[in-house]
């Protein structure tokens, strides 16, 4: 069953996806992660969605209520991998499997970096039998620690190509490559997102998995101090989930974005200091702040510039970061 706080979003992104994917057949990989499984229920009711996921990252939890569904499909399968075969043809694919929380991507390397070249070999082989559109979910990692902030799509990036970082933001930034290579070669009808930080129901808050967002909010619902990586300058852009799939779908949906890349995210910059005192008010919890050592290469800032996707394709994000921590502790 889904949570109110989901299903009021998700009845809001069914139907920006009604009158185009009716019908159609959509393979979500990384469709049991956190955005995937928003994908698979803003496709379900109109098409049939056929999700691939390995569980390394995803769970099933995310999508058990679909299990029954007759317009949903889901494999335990890691498309990295040389067996990985997709018994249909489809008429989109968007293209999620990734480990991208920092502290997990970190003890997976080797792997992190296969799902990114392999993996997006593997989609992009599938694609050329059946000529999908194709949605890559790149990442703002792709920039690195920016010395352009807001970053525009035109910044190439300033990124440690040997740093523990690199698995992850070499690793999109190869995703990236072959999408165009593909697109310029065999004219793949390719889109590419570059997904900033995003929160919200389904996110993971424990161990490697857990992202800033969803560890202050463990940390801060039991009276536990709130661990703040050096010095909690560092800022970063907080997207509430909902708006981050329905920019997603846009993009995937909207013929002007053949070929295009677009930043998704929200512009409002906060420092994760200023994060996790807002967490701790939101609360009414008693936990204090205490420092760590900073991650290594973490990026000092980080906010999209969203003039592109905003004047190309009308999006712009509409939940206000207390609105979205809100709907997220609720
Ligand atoms: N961070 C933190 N404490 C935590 C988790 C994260 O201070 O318990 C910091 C982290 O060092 C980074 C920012 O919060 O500067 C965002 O981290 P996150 O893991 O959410 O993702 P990133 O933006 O680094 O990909």
């Amino acid at each position: 069953m889904l949570s109110r706080t989901i299903r009021d979003d998700v009845g809001k992104l069914q139907k920006s996806t009604s009158r185009l994917a009716e019908g159609q057949r959509v393979l979500i990989t990384g469709g049991a992660g956190f955005l995937g499984s928003w994908l698979c229920d803003s496709f379900v009711s109109i098409a049939e969605v056929f999700c691939h996921d390995n569980l390394a990252t995803g769970q099933l939890k995310n999508i058990s209520h679909l299990k029954a569904n007759e317009h949903f499909r889901f494999r335990n399968v890691d498309v990295s991998s040389p067996e990985w075969k997709a018994n249909a043809d489809f008429d989109f694919i968007l293209h999620l499997a990734s480990r991208p929380s920092p502290a997990d991507y970190q003890k997976h390397p080797i792997e992190t970096l296969r799902v990114s070249t392999q993996g997006t070999l593997n989609v992009l082989e599938l694609a050329r039998r059946c000529d999908p559109i194709i949605l890559l979910a790149s990442s703002s990692e792709v920039y690195g620690d920016p010395a352009v902030v807001p970053t525009p799509e035109t910044y190439w990036g300033n990124v440690n190509p040997v740093g523990v970082r690199s698995c992850y933001d070499e690793g999109k930034r190869v995703s990236e490559a072959l999408a165009m290579a593909y697109y310029r070669q065999y004219g793949l009808d390719v889109r590419i997102v570059r997904i900033f930080n995003t929160y919200g129901p389904r996110i993971r808050a424990k161990g490697a998995y857990g992202r800033a967002v969803p560890r202050f909010i463990a940390q801060a619902l039991s009276n536990r101090p709130i661990t703040i990586y050096g010095s909690g300058k560092q800022t970063r852009s907080f997207c509430y989930v909902a708006d981050t799939i329905s920019a997603m779908i846009k993009v995937l949906l909207d013929k002007r974005a053949k070929g295009e890349i677009f930043n998704v995210g929200n512009p409002n910059e906060i420092s994760i200091l200023e994060l996790a005192n807002t967490i701790v008010r939101l609360t009414r919890s008693r936990s204090n702040v205490i420092h760590e050592p900073e991650g290594e290469d973490d990026p000092k800032r980080r906010c999209p510039d969203i003039s592109k996707i905003r004047s190309k394709l009308g999006w712009a994000p509409s939940v206000k970061l207390e609105e979205g921590l809100k709907r997220t502790l609720r």
